[in-house]
């Protein structure tokens, strides 16, 4: 196809579904170029983009700092494996840890994959250091979890439509309820094998479902007395998503996983993803302490791609365009706002029952049934008014935009969503 040759939408959408997989379900809109919060159509008409590429792009499509970072290094060096060293990943690593305060880390690529690695991490501890048999060390994950789509990850999942028909499944994962210490309790105190507690500081994917402030901290404390790691997937609420650089940072706004937060749930593995790149590349990481991390040794675990050039130069400058554009303290303003303007919309609605959420990852409960399709009717409408979101579960919208957004964009897209929403009133 010529480059100067028009494509409609409706042509490259009928291609996707001719000749890709349908392992998902998108919005119809057909995406070729974004800046900061928009991104535009092949149509040309342009949108507020209020997902984020499910918050990989905190930093704004197309941030210069980060592509002029990837430009650089790939045509420098792309990828040498981790068969020998290369230049760029050392000088990341030590400035990752640092901003986290972790004594190492272990690159991956995608979220699924530091989950994983986290995983494995957990139980190689649990047998080496805390002395558990052999095949017998158990991780609590919680109900309504999200952590990704491997055959191990999906095991553990209650969602039947990312389960169903791939088992057999893996064994060694203990459920229990969400933002319930005594559920967490109770299973400690009944098994001495537990190796390690997964856990999503809000539940994004389920619902954008918040805890109650102190479950990070009183969790945390409990693994602590149990002798059991706190495993933070902060692959979705991290890098300042939720108004601070961490979720588990709780309610601190500043701009660091700083010693004061440390006493409040600092977490023995910390899992990264999305963000970390600003959306330019598939990086993730997993980061512990060395009594941790060095259990794993040369040969017993890694990846081809994982720590490679590109994406060690892409997160340190997506890193750095936290820091500098102080995008935790935005995200903690906006959502602020957000929420309180849709708040006071809701008060006065009947399409609308519900505005949750930290920061800029918000959700608004639609007023009908899980099966009901009003949630997707309303996507449809906001992307007919160029707003694009999508509904997580059922009822449920989620609502989380690029954290480079301006007071007046943000004012913006309430007045564009509370229209949208009044077309629906009954
Ligand atoms: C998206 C996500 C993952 C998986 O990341 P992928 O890069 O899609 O594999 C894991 N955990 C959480 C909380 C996520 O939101």
């Amino acid at each position: 196809m010529s480059v100067i040759e028009k494509v409609s939408s409706a042509s490259i959408i009928d291609l996707e579904n001719k000749y890709g997989a349908h392992n998902y379900h998108p919005l119809p809109v057909v995406l070729s170029r974004g800046e900061g919060v928009y991104v535009w159509d092949v149509e040309g008409k342009k949108y507020y983009d209020f997902l984020s590429a499910y918050s990989a792009v905190n930093q704004g499509h197309c941030h210069p700092k980060i592509v002029d970072a990837m430009m650089k290094q790939a045509q420098t060096l792309t990828l040498t494996s981790r068969a020998f060293y290369n230049d760029q990943l050392g000088p990341y690593e030590e400035y990752l840890t640092k901003y986290f305060g972790f004594d190492k880390v272990l690159p991956m690529n995608t979220g699924a994959e530091a989950v994983e690695t986290a995983l494995k991490l957990c139980r190689k501890w649990a047998y080496e250091v805390k002395g558990i048999a052999e095949h017998q060390a158990q991780i609590i994950v919680c109900d309504g979890n999200f952590h990704g789509r491997t055959t191990t990850i999906i095991s553990f999942s209650n969602d039947d439509n990312a389960r169903k028909n791939f088992g057999p499944y893996t064994e060694g994962f203990i459920k229990i309820p969400y933002d319930s210490i005594e559920a967490l309790e109770q299973v400690l105190q009944s098994s001495k094998n537990i190796a390690g507690f997964l856990v999503e500081p809000i539940q994004g994917e389920a619902g954008v479902y918040v805890p109650a402030d102190d479950y990070m901290m009183r969790a945390k404390a409990l693994c602590n007395q149990y002798n059991v790691l706190f495993i933070a997937d902060e692959v979705q609420t991290g890098i300042a998503r939720t108004g601070s650089l961490l979720a588990v940072c709780g309610n601190c706004n500043c701009e660091s996983h700083c010693e004061k937060q440390a006493t409040y749930a600092s977490p023995d593995i910390l899992i990264l993803g999305k963000a970390l790149s600003g959306g330019a590349y598939p990086v993730s990481a997993v980061l512990a302490n060395d009594n941790i991390m060095n259990v794993i040794k040369p040969g017993q675990h890694g990846s081809t791609f994982g720590g490679n050039p590109i994406a060690a130069a892409v997160a340190v400058a997506a890193l750095e365009v936290v820091r500098e554009e102080r995008l935790a303290e935005n995200a903690n303003r906006l959502g602020k706002i957000f929420r309180a303007e849709l708040g006071k919309y809701i008060e006065t609605s009947n399409i609308a029952t519900l505005v949750r959420g930290k920061g800029l990852l918000n959700a608004v409960v639609i007023n009908d049934t899980e099966e009901s399709d009003t949630a997707w009717n309303i996507c449809m409408a906001l992307r007919d008014n160029g707003l694009l979101a999508k509904p997580t579960h059922g009822n449920i919208i989620r609502f989380a935009p690029p954290l480079v957004m301006n007071d007046e964009q943000l004012l913006d897209c309430v007045s564009i969503i509370i229209k949208t929403l009044k077309q629906f009133e009954k």
